[in-house]
C-alpha cells in the first residue's frame, strides 16, 4: 500500500485496469475532485477556517479522498464504456417513463443505496474486514467535511460498483442520476459537520427523527457499533443499531459534545479502536 500512496498509478498494472479506462477516466477524476474541494472545502472554509487548521488528520482525509476520486472516476469511465455497448438503462427523454418516474426513481435509488450502505458499512466494521475496507474513514475521531469522501480504496470500489450496477439494472434519467450523485455528495458533507460548528438548532428540525444528519452520524464516529446508515434512520431502528437515547437527546438538544481530546480539528485518531472498529469507549 505504501507505493500506492506515493504513486497510485503504479498499482494499475497489477490491478488489471486498462490504460484506456484510465485515460477516459481522467476528466472525471478532475471533475469529482473539483466537486470534493468545492463542497467539502467550501463548507470547511465557512464553518471551520477561523477555529481550525489543516492538521494531519485532515491531510490524511484529503489523500484518501483523492484515491476515492480515482476509483469513482474509473467507475464512471467503466459505466460510459458499458453505455457504449448499450448495457446501461440510462435514458434522456424525461417523458419516456413518465414524469412521476423521475421522482420515484430518485427516491428508489436513495432507499436502495441507503440499504446497501447500511449492510456493507456494518460488514466493514467486522474485525476481519475493518482494516482493509473502513479504517481510513475513522482515522479522524472528530470528522470534518473533508472526511465525507475519505474512503479506503476497497470501500470506494464497493460503493462505486453499486452505482454502476444501478445504471445497468434500473431505468434512470441522466438528470436523476446527477441528482442522486449531488444528493450523495452534499448529504455526506452535512453528516460530517461537527456539531460544535453548527447553529445550535440545526439538527433539531421536524425531520430530524427520520433523516441522518451530523447529530446522528457523529455518534457513529464516537461509538462504532451504532448508527451505520447514510440517509435515513429506519435501517438502524429496524436492526437495533440506533442509540436508544438518540431521539430523546435530539429533542432535548442534549447532543453529545465533541471528544475533548480531539477538539483540535482533524487531529488523527490514536486509540485502540483503530484496529477492530469495536466500541470500547
Ligand atoms: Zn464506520
Ligand atoms: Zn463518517
Amino acid at each position: 500500500m505504501g507505493q500506492v500512496w506515493t504513486n497510485p498509478l503504479a498499482a494499475l498494472p497489477w490491478l488489471g485496469i486498462p490504460s484506456s479506462l484510465v485515460v477516459s477516466g481522467l476528466p472525471f477524476f478532475v471533475i469529482i475532485l473539483a466537486r470534493y474541494f468545492l463542497v467539502a472545502g467550501g463548507s470547511w472554509w465557512l464553518l471551520y477556517a477561523r477555529s481550525g487548521r489543516l492538521g494531519e488528520g485532515i491531510r490524511y482525509d484529503i489523500r484518501l479522498s483523492v484515491l476515492s476520486a480515482g476509483v469513482f472516476a474509473l467507475a464512471t469511465a467503466g459505466g460510459l464504456t458499458l453505455e457504449g455497448f448499450g448495457l446501461t438503462r440510462l435514458y434522456s427523454q424525461p417523458q419516456q417513463y413518465g414524469w412521476w418516474y423521475l421522482a420515484f426513481s430518485y427516491l428508489a435509488v436513495l432507499l436502495l443505496q441507503d440499504g446497501f450502505f447500511y449492510a456493507t458499512h456494518r460488514l466493514f466494521h467486522h474485525r476481519a474486514l475493518y482494516g482493509w475496507f473502513h479504517q481510513g474513514h475513522h482515522r479522524s475521531r472528530q470528522p470534518t467535511p473533508w472526511t465525507s469522501f475519505a474512503f479506503d480504496p476497497l470501500e470506494a470500489v464497493v460503493q462505486a460498483v453499486f452505482l454502476v450496477a444501478v445504471v445497468v439494472l434500473l431505468p434512470l434519467h441522466r438528470g436523476t442520476l446527477l441528482a442522486v450523485l449531488s444528493t450523495m455528495t452534499v448529504w455526506a458533507m452535512v453528516n460530517h459537520l461537527g456539531l460544535d460548528h453548527l447553529p445550535l438548532r440545526f439538527p433539531h428540525h421536524w425531520l430530524g427523527h427520520w433523516v441522518i444528519g451530523p447529530a446522528h452520524h457523529s455518534v457513529h464516529h464516537r461509538r462504532h457499533q451504532m448508527h451505520y446508515g447514510l440517509y435515513f434512520t429506519f435501517w438502524d431502528r429496524l436492526f437495533g443499531t440506533e442509540d436508544p437515547a438518540y431521539t430523546e437527546r435530539l429533542h432535548q438538544g442534549a447532543l453529545p459534545p465533541s471528544p475533548p481530546s480531539d477538539r483540535a480539528v482533524g487531529k488523527p485518531r490514536r486509540d485502540r479502536n483503530v484496529q477492530t472498529g469495536s466500541d470500547r469507549e
